[in-house]
């Protein structure tokens, strides 16, 4: 019973995602003896569901995909857990799969918004008894619960995207982890046609609705936020999971692109600015977005954004509904690069 209520008292004193799936990992790992325990993360890659483990153990210790470098874990399709599946599909609270050696594979899955986002899963030598369960299960309904306590302070209420708060938590933990010329990891993109090696890249782009001020003017407030919550799904719908979009603030989003390569992040960014340039939006119909974007490098995070700034303002002034890249414009002398970190002007 202590430990029980150590744990619990471990697994929401964490403010962070990462820390609090680590503490439940590690929690139902001790509390019902299982032989793993792994999260599972749920996401849709081109029309199917697949899974990526989050946070696992092995040989007894807690690892998580944050630690290990999150790109590298495999994923795996849905489908070849049909129970899991189904269990899903029927909205259940779990599954049990016993093996042929004896052996018993729990799933539960973990409901955010009417969407299953992850998984718990227990390897057990033998099914657990009604005591480890209902320790597990107990455990469980703490973990959703603070999950979804945590996932609503760290989102905009209006957008549903991450707030300005946990862009500046996020981005200061990427970019200070980053190693002076850790921007220029060479590899092969899948996505890549030209048939040559590009390194790929973190990304970070500040994206600004055109004239949003005349929306609000000619239509009001209320078609005002419509519009937004309208940006904000077709941003959801343009980037892949591993991305992050925040809402910056007003009518300014920010979005951090995982490993592409420039040529790849230049076609993203000008794909989701046709896609808001061609959306019939109620009654304004036409709306149009700038976006500034640069690579993420080993200089500060307000070095960074301010670049990103640079490049959005360039767009801006230079006729809107457009994407500029701030290497681009330093380089054809449209914008003077900063190297200083006390100097840089910031619009
Ligand atoms: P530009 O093309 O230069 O970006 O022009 P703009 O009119 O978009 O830029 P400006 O910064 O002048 O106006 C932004 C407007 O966004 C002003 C503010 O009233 C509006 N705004 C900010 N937050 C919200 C919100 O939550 N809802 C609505 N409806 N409007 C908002
Ligand atoms: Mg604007
Ligand atoms: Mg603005």
């Amino acid at each position: 019973m202590a430990s029980l209520l150590q744990y619990l008292a471990e697994m929401t004193a964490h403010r962070d995602h990462t820390l609090l799936d680590v503490s439940v990992v590690s929690a139902l790992h001790q509390l019902t003896h299982s032989r793993d325990v792994r999260l599972l993360e749920i996401f849709q890659f081109r029309d199917a569901l697949y899974l990526r483990p989050k946070v696992w153990t092995r040989a007894g210790k807690v690892w998580s995909a944050e630690e290990a470098g999150d790109s590298e874990q495999p994923k795996e399709p849905l489908a070849n857990y049909p129970l899991l599946m189904d269990c899903i599909e029927q909205r259940q609270q779990g599954v049990e799969n016993r093996r042929a050696d004896g052996s018993v594979v729990f799933w539960f899955p973990i409901w955010l918004s009417e969407k299953a986002i992850s998984c718990l899963e227990l390897h057990a030598p033998l099914p657990l008894t009604g005591e480890a369960r209902n320790i597990a299960e107990g455990i469980l309904q703490v973990y959703r619960n603070y999950q979804s306590l945590l996932d609503y302070s760290e989102r905009d209420s209006l957008t549903g995207l991450l707030n300005r708060k946990t862009f500046d938590e996020k981005f200061s933990k990427i970019a200070f982890s980053m190693q002076p010329g850790e921007e220029c990891v060479v590899s092969q993109d899948a996505n890549e046609r030209r048939g040559c090696m590009e390194s790929t890249e973190q990304w970070l782009a500040v994206i600004d609705i055109d004239h949003f001020k005349k929306v609000n003017d000619e239509y009001g407030h209320l078609y005002g936020d419509e519009v937004l919550i309208l940006v904000a799904n077709i941003l959801k719908s343009s980037f892949r999971t591993q991305d992050r979009i925040f809402r910056f603030g007003g009518e300014e989003f920010v979005v951090l692109l995982r490993s592409v390569t420039l040529t790849n992040a230049r076609k993203i960014f000008d794909r989701f600015r046709r896609k808001v340039e061609a959306y019939h939006f109620p009654q304004v119909e036409r709306v149009t977005v700038s976006v500034g974007f640069v690579g993420i490098s080993s200089n500060m995070p307000v070095v960074i954004l301010g670049h990103a700034d640079q490049a959005l303002y360039h767009a801006k002034t230079h006729g809107r509904n457009r994407v500029c890249f701030y290497d681009d414009l330093v380089s054809q002398g449209l914008l003077h690069s900063e190297t200083s970190n006390s100097s840089v002007e910031f619009f």
